[in-house]
């Protein structure tokens, strides 16, 4: 999922400046659970809105905003109401409000009110932990299902540094070395001999932006 955590609400005043009428736009996905954009989020914005002198002309929160289809069907069924706003909100991640801005046909001004923050898991204490980042050319086979490109602070791809400690990370002590993690479950399960591979440099090329890939039929 991607990982948010909303702006200061006086931020979205300032964005707001000379602008009366709002219509917003929530998430039902990835912003529901970082509670950033879901129905509660987007009640409070409401109320918050309204005390500070808005007129909010109505909401959608689409299952997925980062999915076009979903959202030209919000727009639709919201035509009037947006037609006669002077601004739109979005709660959601970049490419929710991307997404939103791409789809919108009339030329009006799109305040984003969350910071987007990384692509995540959700562990069982509810912390939201960067596991992946994207790099376009996976090596969890080789590392034990483990992903040294975004839990090494450095992106080592073949061992720890020398300032790992006692299992521990030199960047961040609170975290365990993600080679000590890897060594660790290579051996656990016998696999130590992936440890021999050379793994080359990272292929920058596979990360370079903006990436594309049709759609699947
Ligand atoms: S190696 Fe790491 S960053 Fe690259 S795709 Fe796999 S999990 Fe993601
Ligand atoms: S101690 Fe381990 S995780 Fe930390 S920077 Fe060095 S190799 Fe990377």
């Amino acid at each position: 999922m991607i990982v948010t955590k909303a702006k200061d609400e006086n931020k979205i005043l300032e964005y707001l400046e000379g602008e009366d009428k709002v219509f917003i736009f929530g998430c039902g996905e990835c912003a529901t659970t970082c509670k950033t954009g879901g129905e509660e989020e987007v009640a409070g914005m409401k109320k918050f809105l309204k005390a500070n002198g808005r007129v909010v002309t109505g909401f959608a929160i689409p299952d997925a905003p980062c999915i076009g289809i979903q959202v030209r069907k919000a727009l639709r069924k919201n035509e009037k109401a947006i037609k006669e706003s002077d601004a739109l909100v979005i709660m959601a991640c970049g490419l929710g409000a991307q997404c939103l801005k791409e789809s919108l046909k009339e030329a009006k001004p799109i305040h984003v009110t969350n910071d987007t923050l990384f692509m995540g898991e959700i562990d069982k204490s509810g912390n939201f932990l960067e596991r992946c980042s994207a790099c376009g050319e996976c090596i969890l086979e080789l590392t034990g299902g483990i992903c040294p490109v975004t839990r090494c602070p450095k992106g080592l791809m073949n061992g720890p540094c020398g300032g790992v400690d006692k299992g521990k990370c030199e960047v961040d002590k609170e975290l365990d070395c993600v080679w000590a993690l890897i060594y660790n479950d290579l051996k656990e399960r016998g696999n130590l001999h992936l440890l021999e591979a050379y793994n080359p440099p990272k292929d920058h090329s596979k990360m370079l932006k903006p990436r594309s890939r049709h759609y699947p039929k």
